[in-house]
């Protein structure tokens, strides 16, 4: 008995499954999404809702304890867009460079040039479902600012012209692994570890 808690990671993003497993590293144990699962389709209203639905598809193809993440960038200047659109801000399927394009275009088409009107947050909601049916969910966000141009080469997403507010002016995509210390992902599991954590000693 005891151990670390074992989850399905819902998520078929690599980006984001190798950020989940950094963060969760020694905290809980981590499983693959089963092979061959059909993409679930996110039609929720928010980001709790879609990670329900892919947790709660994934924990039943599993038969196990499912996570499952859902997140947001909500920029001031465009009333919270892209939000759950995120993903598909340019269109189905749109690569991560074509949505930063659109997000770039969408600033400078409402006239947002000026960093203090180009204020944003990243919001993550996290997910497990048990197969008895049980739920927790978990939040996690961070403020920052979005860039005049990409700047830096790693993270994804719209890593490139996002820059948090409480670092010194990079975005994340010019940090690595420090990203994790601040970002909504990051905050999200750290703070479903502690839950999980909770629970085992109640
Ligand atoms: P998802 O629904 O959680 O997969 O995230 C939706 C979209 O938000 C992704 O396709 C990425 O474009 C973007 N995204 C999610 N997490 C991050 C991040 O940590 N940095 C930058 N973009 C992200």
């Amino acid at each position: 008995m005891g151990g670390l808690p074992r989850l399905v990671c819902a998520s078929a993003n690599p980006d984001k499954v190798a950020e989940i497993a950094v963060v969760l590293d020694g905290l809980v144990e981590l499983l693959p999404r089963p092979e061959g699962l059909a993409d679930v389709v996110e039609d929720a209203p928010d980001l709790a809702g879609n990670a329900r639905l892919k947790a709660v598809a994934v924990c039943a193809a599993a038969g196990a304890a499912a996570v499952s993440d859902d997140t947001g960038l909500e920029v001031d200047a465009l009333d919270g867009a892209p939000g759950v659109f995120s993903a598909r801000y340019a269109g189905e399927d749109a690569a991560y460079r074509d949505n930063v394009d659109k997000l770039l275009a969408e600033l400078d088409r409402v006239g947002a040039v000026a960093p203090e009107q180009r204020t944003a947050r990243f919001r993550t909601a996290v997910m497990v479902v048990w197969p008895d049916g049980r739920e927790l969910c978990v939040e996690g966000s961070v403020e920052g600012v979005i860039a005049a141009a990409p700047m830096g080469e790693g993270g994804f997403g719209y890593d490139p012209v996002f820059i948090p507010t409480e670092r010194d002016g990079r975005t994340f995509a010019q940090m690595g692994d420090e990203k994790h210390e601040i970002s909504h992902r990051g905050r999200a599991f750290r703070a479903l570890a502690s839950a999980l954590r909770e629970r085992a000693t109640d």
